[in-house]
């Protein structure tokens, strides 16, 4: 059997005006602003008026640990937006925007997938509305800014060796990594050792997905911490004056943008935070603003519900006061298998066996969202191989653990093939069965609150950190960071630091190798594992592919 591709099915699309899509929600056309027909940002000057409106109800799409085999968690919250719509409810989704990185190096688009999509899903992952192009502007512009201070005098006394804020580029560039800068002689400055991330690891990324407004995203900004002095002190982004001018460039980039799902529902798409040194999860003005206008949003948090599922309560809910009243687990039968063990080209054989030994991490995860209060279902993720006993397999595990399993089957029907899942979610999400906290409190030291996910979540018996890692977290406790939340960094493949280790282990440790402070962010950042803040392209990228046809089409993107 061959499938269309997601770009074929996406291409078919018939999409209405966006201003149609804007009237769903009740947002009248002086304030979309549009990019093109299809695309439009929402005013901020209309966000702010619905500031009194009582919320909808907010879902979370998260998933088992990620394997090669693929879990679907963008398209099932697209699949299940659609749903809940087609069944009668007023719903809208919210998903992150798309980083060129992965677009051209691994395949895999940002907007879905097969007839669970949002378009214009080419533009959705290429430049969009811009907003990313805003974001590297802005940070490279507090990037000119250091060095060009430092060249006029250095009246803060940075130390040049000291500069702890990079420059950024929206592409996945290993060249970049660690870079000298002003080379040249006198007048190009003085060098010095830096480097590249890529945009989405950004820390001006991550502020404008928490701010509520430009007010506090200017106050945001000013409190990164872009170097130190010899005497170990922090200079501010505020001290190199460059918060007010990072606020204009991002004045458009932080109106939410809206567009559509294949079935004409609408979508907000809205920054796109990495979800290891950041919290990985569209912007809070997105969220919040499609609470005002919807019954139900759909929303999703990225990697595993380990990380994403952690930080969207711990640092997204926890900073904007937002409550989730159902957790969607996304499980597929062909990860329950490779959990259970089996390599990826022995994934078309049936094996039930297999399946039920990978329950076990799909059982973590249930128990793991259930300490946050908050109620959970399983959407399995149909897959056109996977077999009724297969599962069969998975539904009768979960409700071993007090949980529901619904068969989806998004990708291949739409709205048709998440209809049960949409009543049970809006029942869930309507009972009040919801008691959401976070897991700790913010007066917890630094150290604590680590301890408290490693084991809790990550079911790991200790944390090992040396000394310099604990002084260092002191430090930041007795110069007033203590209350923030932390942001776990660790391989999305296991809830152990070792991405090989499947299934739900335990007796492992959790070693911290280092710890950062996102100052402007509002988070402790805590890096167990090597993580990559600029991912390099793979032998043969996507990219070689990707080119325009006679027609002027794109081919070869997803
Ligand atoms: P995630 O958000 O978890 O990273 P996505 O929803 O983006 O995953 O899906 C990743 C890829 O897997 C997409 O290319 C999508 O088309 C594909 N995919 C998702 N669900 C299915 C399915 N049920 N059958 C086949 N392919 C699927
Ligand atoms: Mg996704």
């Amino acid at each position: 059997m061959s499938f269309k591709t997601d770009i074929e099915i996406a291409r078919e699309a018939s999409k209405r005006p966006i201003q149609d899509i804007g009237a769903t929600l009740g947002i009248p056309s002086e304030h979309l602003l549009p990019f093109g027909h299809d695309k439009a940002k929402i005013s901020a000057e209309f966000i702010a008026a619905q500031k009194d409106k009582p919320s909808g109800k907010l879902i979370l799409v998260t998933a088992i640990n990620p394997t090669p085999a693929g879990e679907g968690k963008t398209t099932t919250t697209v699949g299940l937006g659609d749903g809940l719509n087609a069944i009668g409810k007023k719903a809208a989704i919210c998903i992150r925007e798309a980083s060129l990185g992965p677009c051209f190096g691994m395949k895999g688009g940002a907007a879905g997938g097969g007839y669970a999509q949002v378009v214009p899903m080419e533009e959705m992952n290429l430049h969009f509305t811009g907003d990313f192009h805003a974001i590297t502007s802005a940070h490279n512009l507090l990037s000119a800014m250091i060095d060009n201070h430092i060249y006029w005098g250095n009246e803060l006394e940075i130390d040049e060796r000291r500069v702890t804020w990079k420059r950024v580029l929206d592409m996945n560039d290993r060249a970049l990594r660690d870079t000298v800068t002003s080379l040249g002689g006198v007048a190009n400055g003085f060098p010095r050792q830096t480097g590249f991330d890529i945009t989405v690891a950004s820390e001006v990324m991550a502020i404008l997905c928490l701010s509520t407004d430009l007010d506090d995203l200017k106050k945001r900004l000013g409190n990164i911490i872009v170097a130190y002095r010899r005497d170990r002190s922090p200079i501010y982004a505020r001290d190199i004056k460059a918060d007010g001018a990072m606020t204009v460039l991002l004045q458009q980039a932080m109106q939410p943008n809206l567009v559509q799902t294949l079935e004409n529902n609408p979508a907000f798409v809205h920054g796109g935070p990495f979800a290891n040194i950041a919290h990985g999860c569209n912007s809070v003005i997105a969220t919040t603003t499609a609470l005002k206008l919807a019954d139900y949003v759909v929303t999703e948090a990225g990697f595993g519900a380990d990380l994403g599922a952690e930080k969207f309560m711990n640092i997204k809910c926890r900073k904007a006061g937002l409550a989730p009243d159902c957790v969607v687990l996304v499980a597929t039968v062909r990860a329950m298998k490779m959990n259970g063990g089996i390599a990826k080209a022995d994934l078309g054989d049936e094996n039930v066996e297999a399946v039920e030994a990978g329950c076990a991490n799909l059982g973590r995860h249930i128990e793991n969202v259930k300490s946050f209060g908050v109620p959970v279902i399983v959407a399995i993720n149909h897959f056109a191989g996977d077999t009724d006993a297969e599962v069969n397999a998975v539904s009768e595990y979960v409700a071993t653990q007090g949980s529901e399993a619904i068969l989806c089957k998004h990708w291949a029907h739409g709205s048709e093939g998440t209809k049960e899942l949409a009543t049970r979610v809006a029942e869930i999400a309507e009972s009040g069965a919801s008691q959401f906290a976070p897991l700790y409190d913010d007066s917890l030291s630094l150290m604590e609150k680590i301890e408290t996910i490693a084991k809790r979540i990550y079911r790991a018996d200790e944390v090992l950190a040396d000394k310099k890692i604990r002084d260092q977290l002191r430090q930041w406790e007795a110069a007033g960071y203590g209350d923030l939340p932390v942001c776990m960094a660790k391989t999305q493949y296991s809830f152990s630091t070792d991405p090989n280790l499947r299934g739900a282990p335990v007796g492992h440790s959790l070693p911290i190798r280092e710890v950062r402070l996102s100052a402007g962010a509002g988070f402790v950042v805590v890096v167990c594992g090597e993580i990559m803040t600029m991912p390099g392209l793979p032998r043969v990228p996507s990219a070689e592919a990707i080119m325009l046809n006679d027609a002027g089409q794109i081919e070869g993107l997803f």
